[in-house]
């Protein structure tokens, strides 16, 4: 026997950590989609896409070597032309590549852009956390106006209001300092990790010299103790950084935002500067916190320039598609409904499946969402699919209508059906429709 018969097949699955959305998910991407467009043109951002791969040092230089994202999560590899490219883990560092690139720095200020696409990190699979996953993201480039990260924020809650979500958000908001008062804070936020280092886990010891500010994120009990006492950044902000900071917070009480000062929140990126921010979900704060988080962001006021770019002050902000599609998920929201007219067309016999064809691409020209099943014979099987996708008017082509270009049209409610000319069938689809409507 030849070995490829011997062999068993062993059916292929995705990689891990990544997954198929399929058509029964998809009225929930689509109205999703569908909101952010909605929300992000209202508030004045315009659409971009990057590509899913970008050099690597993009990200190294962006983001930064010391990150989880770039250190440990990264899908790099080397090209057949020998270029190191990565699958993109965030989506800032491209806009602005993009921004810079496509002489964006010349348009009227700020430039407002969003993008919705995949993500990869290699991370480990658990509820809510993928290695490929969806963001909705938006920066606005060339301001330092307060203004912009009060309404950046508020736009993560005017998404959830557009979704009809009833779970209430709040959003944890802190400052983490700018080139002034950030170096002041990191060097007594070291020395203080070093005099308590002992009571720390290996990993945060390591994190002392390179990344300090990512041990408050750490979960491990006695390291959150040691964090307890750490020193606060509120206590070192510049004068224009705890400015800064103020009106943030007055432009969010001004929305009638609900937020939460949190002095810890440092985000898993080098490149913020002064306000960041997370949202959460309400309802799962009980819980301890556990939650993940929805979305997040916050100032990078020297990425532009870090990338090569006329400096600009800038900000941003993405939100996983994946855990909003959960909660919508448990909240079962309204989707839109399909569209009520659906026309299936049935044919029996060779000749009234040729002619079927023509009915079908006449009635698709003329914008009238028509299915079929070409590839079932019986009349029983299609008229079961038809009445399974919910159509309401069936269009049925024998031998006989195919000879006498006739076509037969049933309701499928009432079962009545009356046979027409076939030149006067799009005239009496149309006059059934407004008869639906009204
Ligand atoms: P970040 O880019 O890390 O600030 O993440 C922003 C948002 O993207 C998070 O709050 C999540 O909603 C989502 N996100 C980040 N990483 C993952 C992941 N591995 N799986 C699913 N969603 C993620």
């Amino acid at each position: 026997m030849p070995f490829a018969v011997r062999m068993k097949k062993q059916p292929i699955v995705a990689p891990k950590g990544t997954f198929d959305i399929l058509p029964q998910d998809f009225p929930y991407w689509d109205r999703l989609e569908e909101a952010i467009k909605k929300v992000a043109a209202s508030y004045g951002f315009k659409r971009i896409e990057t590509p899913i791969i970008e050099h690597t040092d993009l990200f190294v230089r962006g983001v930064g070597n010391f990150t989880d994202i770039v250190g440990k999560e990264m899908y790099s590899f080397k090209t057949k032309g020998d270029d190191e490219l990565s699958l993109r883990p965030e989506g800032t560092a491209p806009v602005i590549r993009a921004y810079i690139q496509n002489g964006m720095d010349n348009m009227p200020r700020p430039v407002k852009l969003f993008y919705v696409g995949p993500m990869f990190r290699h991370e480990n699979p658990q509820a809510g956390r993928f290695r490929e996953f969806h963001q909705f993201g938006i920066e606005a480039i060339g301001s330092s106006n307060p203004v912009l990260d009060a309404q950046a924020i508020k736009m993560f809650f005017s998404l959830m209001e557009e979704l009809k979500l009833k779970n209430k958000f709040f959003v944890k908001v802190n400052s983490i300092g700018d080139r002034t008062c950030r170096p002041k804070y990191i060097s007594a936020l070291k020395s203080y990790y070093k005099s308590q280092q002992g009571k720390l886990c290996p990993d945060c010891r390591k994190k002392i010299a390179t990344n300090p500010l990512r041990i408050f994120d750490c979960k491990n009990e006695k390291c959150t103790r040691v964090s307890l006492q750490a020193p606060n950044i509120l206590d070192y902000l510049c004068d224009e950084c705890n400015a800064h900071f103020k009106q943030v917070l007055d432009y969010l009480d001004e929305l009638g935002v609900t937020y939460l000062l949190d002095t810890k929140l440092a985000r898993g990126l080098d490149y913020y500067t002064k306000t960041v921010f997370e949202f959460y979900p309400e309802a799962n704060s009980a819980e301890g916190g556990k939650t993940n988080a929805l979305g997040g962001g916050g100032r990078y006021d020297y990425l532009v320039e870090l990338l090569g770019g006329k400096p600009v002050p800038a900000l941003g902000m993405a939100i996983g598609l994946e855990r909003i599609i959960g909660l919508m998920k448990q909240e079962k929201v309204k989707l839109a409904m399909p569209k009520e007219e659906r026309v299936f067309l049935i044919q029996l016999g060779d000749m009234a499946r040729k002619k079927s064809l023509g009915i079908f691409e006449e009635l698709r020209k003329n914008k009238i969402m028509v299915e079929e099943a070409f590839s079932k014979d019986s009349i029983k099987a299609q008229l079961k699919t038809a009445a399974k996708n919910g159509a309401n008017i069936a269009l049925i082509l024998g031998q006989k209508e195919a000879i006498d270009d006739n076509i037969i049209v049933r309701d499928m409610q009432s079962g009545i059906q009356e046979t027409i000319p076939l030149h006067k069938l799009l005239g009496e689809l149309k006059k059934r429709f407004k008869e639906q409507a009204a």
